[in-house]
């Protein structure tokens, strides 16, 4: 634990990839911020395999400034991950993680706080305009809320990301799991307790470029479905009977056919339509249920989530290896 820790009353988490640009400005801007609250602070930045300046900077900054604590992952892990990574780390009686391109107006903290103080644990900031998006990316984000509002049990938040306050109860229940495919927005719903939403406007980012294109976007959609909802499976089943039930009627038609009529026409054409469609169906539940077996498969070789290569601020010693866990 690191000297604060009993005193400590926020912590930030940051997860960074490459984002040199954007160090300073969020400083400022935190720390105005932050200040005002005349609270025990701590700021945790994961550098997550960044190429650029970003760990430097960082180590530059929590010589400055000791609320300032830098977590270095051994590799780049992805977003989640290095969320979770600095989760992991925090000690302060409530956590907020935030992106590091100032999407998130850390001006809005005051705000989730006061939620915090009338008595919830998890306090999301729902963003109602999305400045610096494409109309494209808008329209699969709002298609994307709604397919998992259909098919999980889970009522995840429309048109939240990471940016929340979580009390230090929902923050050890998030810790219990320990899943490698790890979709946040789910984790964070998942865990229950009493959650609300304060809304704002999201801008653009500071500097940098966003890491997702829409190929991980995907990706991250495939994940939230398969972590949270089987109903895909059920879908193929039920698919595959349709198809039977209709093979089925149309042989039955055949036979009857040839009863009647005779086989004047060899029926090339027809057959040919029912194997590819048959062999497409097949492919395509098959494809379904690869899936979730891939899922089991890198879930029950139960890795660690994360290797840490270095710490600074946070009393864990710099030969720390594994997760606080
Ligand atoms: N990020 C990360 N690891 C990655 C990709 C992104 O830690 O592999 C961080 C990034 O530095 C930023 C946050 O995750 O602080 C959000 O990333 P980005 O702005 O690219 O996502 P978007 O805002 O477009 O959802
Ligand atoms: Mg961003």
């Amino acid at each position: 634990m690191n000297e604060a820790s009993e005193k400590v009353f926020l912590s930030m988490v940051i997860p960074m990839f490459n984002e040199e640009a954007n160090i300073e400005e969020l400083y400022s801007r935190l720390t105005k911020v932050l200040d005002r609250m005349q609270k025990p602070y701590e700021v945790i930045c994961v550098n997550d395999g960044s190429r650029d300046n970003t760990l430097e900077m960082l180590r530059d900054l929590n010589k400055k400034d000791n609320r300032f604590k830098v977590i270095d992952l051994s590799r780049n892990f992805g977003k989640e991950t290095a969320l979770s990574a600095g989760i992991d780390f925090t000690c302060g009686e409530i956590v907020i993680p935030i992106d590091a391109d100032l999407q998130d107006p850390p001006e809005l903290i005051p705000e989730m706080i006061t939620k915090w103080e009338e008595g919830y644990d998890v306090v999301y900031a729902v963003r109602t305009h999305r400045e610096g998006e494409t109309w494209f990316k808008k329209m699969t984000a709002a298609m994307f809320y709604k397919t998992m509002k259909k098919i999980t049990h889970l009522n995840m938040p429309v048109n939240t990301g990471d940016f929340r306050l979580m009390s230090r109860q929902a923050v050890d229940a998030l810790k219990e799991l320990r899943e490698s495919h790890r979709f946040m927005k789910g984790l964070f719903t998942w865990v229950g307790y009493r959650q609300t939403g304060i809304t704002y406007s999201r801008d653009p980012r500071f500097a940098g470029k966003t890491k997702w294109n829409y190929y991980k976007l995907w990706n991250l959609a495939l994940e939230a479905i398969t972590s949270f909802s089987y109903l895909p499976l059920q879908w193929s089943m039920y698919l595959g009977l349709g198809v039977a039930f209709l093979s089925f009627i149309y042989g039955f038609y055949m036979i009857i056919n040839t009863v009647i009529h005779g086989n004047k026409v060899p029926g090339y054409p027809s057959l040919m339509v029912v194997i590819l469609f048959l062999g497409g169906v097949q492919l395509f539940t098959i494809g379904i249920i690869g899936q979730y077996i891939g899922r089991i498969y890198t879930e029950s070789k139960h890795r660690p989530l994360y290797f840490v290569r270095e710490t600074l601020g946070l009393n864990y010693g710099n030969d720390y290896q594994q997760s606080p866990l």
